[in-house]
């Protein structure tokens, strides 16, 4: 669209635009930046066209940005005028449109915008340039003929980042091969799918990546990620075991007159964690209007240590489920289910209560013997 097109549809009003003025100074070239529903146009023009369009601006009194930029967008970036979107991530990157003067909060959210789109569209981007103020991005996409170019700028006034110059056009087709996509990135991303599955093939990762995003990666790159993504979770769990009493007693202020139990041992002067149970008030005082009966099961748990969770339910009035009481202990046998219910039964009120019960379970290693011992009598029904 030639600049007096442009100038035209704005005279007649078909075309609401937000400009933005650029000044190449150096070079003493100018050029416009029309935006409009996203759309954004550079143009390069002549001075009296430069002229032209900045007093029509300036009299129809459409919101304009100037600002001043050297040959190559670096130095002298002044700051804009006016009130720019927050970028805030779409459920989807892909076909996403790119809008000048975007804020991110930082340098490091603008990076990773970067990446998710270009996975999201199987572009081949590269940075171009990254440093402490300025970051620009470039399209390697049709054997480096794409023109599709960001340019994102600290903003030390507004403290954030702009993104100051896009021209969101690619003349390049998918590529499957996209360059951003790193190890460390990857590994981030796949970060639940190894908690979950630890014990995963790389063969397995690597196919579940390609499946996601529809990008190749080589064997060697899904080996690297699910290596970190091993270590950064088996460290969290590690952290996690280690911040335990923490959380019993975030538990107990957040939930006052639960019981909250942290058994541990004490081998060779270092503390092992054992056992945990909890039974919230709110949870122990719905149980009153509860059916007099209570489940009992116990699952395993995934991650680096494994371990089972021993949990007991109720059945309210409604017919819902209620937990009242659970436990992580190493394996479930008749010790572990004896103290879980020892404490169970204790916080329900004792023995009477819990004689007057009926348990049901799906016949977990040692638990009925550890029933038969603290409730002899009691009614027990099986799962089938
Ligand atoms: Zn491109």
């Amino acid at each position: 669209m030639s600049v007096l097109k442009v100038i035209q549809q704005m005279s007649l009003g078909m075309v609401t635009w937000n400009v933005k003025l650029e000044v190449f100074q150096k070079t003493l070239q100018e050029q416009v930046v029309l935006v409009n529903n996203n759309v954004v146009i550079h143009m390069r023009m002549r001075l009296e066209e430069y002229n032209l369009v900045t007093n029509f601006l300036i009299l129809s009194g459409t919101q304009m940005i100037l600002t001043t930029t050297d040959s190559d967008e670096e130095e002298n970036d002044k700051e804009s005028y006016g009130s720019f979107p927050t970028f805030s991530m779409p459920k989807s990157m892909d076909q996403y449109k790119w809008e000048v003067g975007t804020y991110f909060t930082e340098k490091k959210e603008f990076i990773e915008i970067i990446r998710t789109y270009a996975l999201a569209n199987g572009k081949n981007l590269i940075f171009d340039r990254n440093d402490k103020n300025k970051v620009t991005v470039k399209c390697a996409g049709a054997k480096g003929k794409c023109n599709w170019y960001a340019y994102c700028a600290y903003m030390s006034a507004m403290k954030s980042w702009q993104l100051r110059k896009i021209i969101d056009e690619h003349s390049c087709s998918r590529d499957f091969n996209v360059k951003l996509v790193n190890a460390k990135w990857l590994s981030k991303k796949m970060e639940k799918t190894v908690r979950e599955n630890p014990h995963m093939k790389v063969m397995d990762f690597r196919d579940k990546v390609s499946r996601k995003w529809n990008v190749c990666i080589s064997r060697n790159m899904a080996f690297r990620a699910k290596v970190i993504a091993r270590d950064d979770v088996d460290g969290s769990f590690t952290e996690q075991y280690r911040r335990i009493y923490n959380y019993a007693h975030e538990l107990l202020r957040g939930n006052p007159s639960s019981i909250v139990k942290v058994k541990v041992k004490n081998i060779d002067g270092e503390v092992i964690f054992s056992r945990f149970y909890a039974c919230l008030k709110a949870c122990k005082d719905s149980f009153v209007a509860c059916r007099p009966i209570i489940g009992v099961d116990g699952f395993f748990l995934k991650g680096k240590y494994g371990g089972e969770l021993l949990t007991t339910v109720g059945r309210d009035d409604n017919d819902q489920s209620l937990p009242i009481a659970f436990v992580v202990a190493k394996v479930e046998n008749k010790d572990s289910w004896r103290w879980f219910l020892e404490l169970l039964i204790d916080n329900l009120g004792g023995d009477a209560v819990g004689a007057s019960c009926t348990f049901i379970s799906d016949q977990q290693k040692g638990l009925l013997q550890a029933i038969q011992e603290l409730l002899p009598g009691v009614d027990k029904r099986y799962c089938v």
